[in-house]
């Protein structure tokens, strides 16, 4: 891609409302545009980001064997009325059509996920099922300032899943835990499971995953030591007590909540009379499990973490691209060659060709904050000049050891 034909570029002048580094930074470097309060566009390079998140989301809850599907973010009355949700979810939207007719938007999706399951469980045989999708979330925030980690439109990875029994739910519910805080690692995030109160579902206890950072809205009381850690709101214990587990002295810090797992119980499915045969011919109502993550709002947390006075430092495992190829004036021609070979070679790059000065065109680099930056500049002949985003010292190599080492980036 060519900087000079990108839809949304960097600004110079930061958004005046913005009160977040993820808001800020992610305006001015030209990966989203807020239309109001909690409600964004995700530009080409802010879609990507999303892409690349959701593929390390994909990978691993296939891998636990997650079916994907998509449901409907319109929902009749009559779904949330069975579950109570229409009266007891304050965040609802809801809607009346001009037939007078009343809707809501798909704040969370047991609503239209547990009818749906009726048609595929009969039997025990049919179980366990895990279905998830990838899909907008629309909920009435009171607060939406934090940028986009909280939107009232926001991105979210929902999976549901039934079982026979709480022991089979459980195992999965674990296997579920495991490939959370791997993606949160492949995401260059640190993911504290935390203890929880079960929410609005039930009164059992919740696991939430949660990043510290001082743009998050809740408080954890944690332990360096060993990884217990435990919701401020619930917690028993206060900082400075000694961890339950270890004894060490327990922290509080700020963090947010990039996902987090239920366990359902049965609400959901006698609220729809789903059940099944058991293995005696008996009608047993499953056990459900809900596991959510942020997506929009993880790719938020991402830049409060990677981030300088100049701009965004993606984690190579979500940029948009990989390399960031400055062409200085007078070099237009091999920068272009080395455009394409980077091209042939299936690497990532964006190449900035405008005719802008060298300082503006380096300053818009760091705000972007690709891993690699290359440099073609007349002054250096055919060597390259070689620097990573996270580090200050730059080199000059030729282009066989460029490639070499891109291969690895
Ligand atoms: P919070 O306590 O932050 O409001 P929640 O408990 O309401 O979160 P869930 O309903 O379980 O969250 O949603 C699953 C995940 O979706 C959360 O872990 C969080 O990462 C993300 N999420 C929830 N609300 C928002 C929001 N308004 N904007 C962006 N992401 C959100
Ligand atoms: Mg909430």
């Amino acid at each position: 891609m060519k900087l000079s034909k990108l839809a949304f570029q960097v600004t110079k002048n930061p958004p005046a409302n913005a009160d977040t580094v993820n808001h800020k930074l992610l305006v001015q470097a030209g990966f989203v545009r807020q239309l109001m309060a909690g409600v964004y566009t995700y530009t080409p390079m802010g879609l990507k980001v999303l892409r690349n998140i959701e593929n390390i989301i994909r990978e691993e809850m296939n891998a636990v064997g997650g079916q994907e599907i998509l449901m409907p973010a319109l929902h009749p009355k009559i779904n949330h009325q069975t579950t109570g949700s229409w009266n007891n979810i304050d965040v609802l939207f809801k809607l009346k059509s001009r037939t007078d007719k009343d809707y809501a938007l798909g704040h969370s999706h047991e609503e239209i996920v547990t009818p749906l399951a009726k048609e595929l469980i009969n039997s025990y045989k049919d179980l366990p099922l895990a279905l998830y999708q990838i899909q907008w979330k629309y909920r009435d925030e009171l607060r939406s300032k934090s940028g986009i980690l909280r939107g009232r439109e926001f991105f979210m990875k929902d999976m549901y899943s039934f079982h026979a029994d709480q022991k089979d739910f459980e195992k999965f519910y674990n296997n579920v835990k495991d490939a959370y805080l791997r993606i949160f690692k492949k995401l260059g995030l640190t993911a504290k499971v935390t203890e929880a109160s079960g929410g609005s579902f039930t009164q059992k206890i919740s696991y939430e995953f949660m990043v510290l950072t001082d743009a998050g809205e809740d408080d954890i009381l944690y332990c360096d030591e060993c990884n217990y850690c435990v919701n401020n709101e619930i917690a028993k214990v206060k900082e400075g007590d000694r961890c339950p587990k270890c004894g060490a002295p327990l922290k509080m810090g700020r963090a947010s909540e990039v996902g987090n797992v239920f366990d359902l119980g049965q609400k959901f499915a006698k609220d729809f009379d789903l059940t099944f045969a058991n293995q005696a011919g008996e009608k047993n109502y499953p056990i459900m499990g809900c596991y959510g993550i942020g997506v929009s709002r993880s790719m938020g947390v991402i830049v409060e973490k990677y981030n300088d006075a100049k701009g965004i430092i993606w984690p190579a495992s979500i940029s948009p691209f990989t390399v960031s190829l400055i062409s200085l004036n007078g070099a237009e021609e091999y920068a272009l060659k080395i455009y394409e070979t980077l091209q042939k070679n299936n690497i990532n790059v964006l190449l900035d060709d405008r005719s802008e000065s060298a300082g503006s065109k380096f300053a818009a680099a760091d705000l972007m904050g690709f891993p690699v930056r290359l440099v073609i500049s007349p002054r250096n002949g055919e060597k390259i000049e070689w620097k990573k985003r996270d580090q200050e010292a730059s080199e000059l190599i030729d282009l066989e050891t460029v490639l070499e080492r891109l291969k690895t980036a």
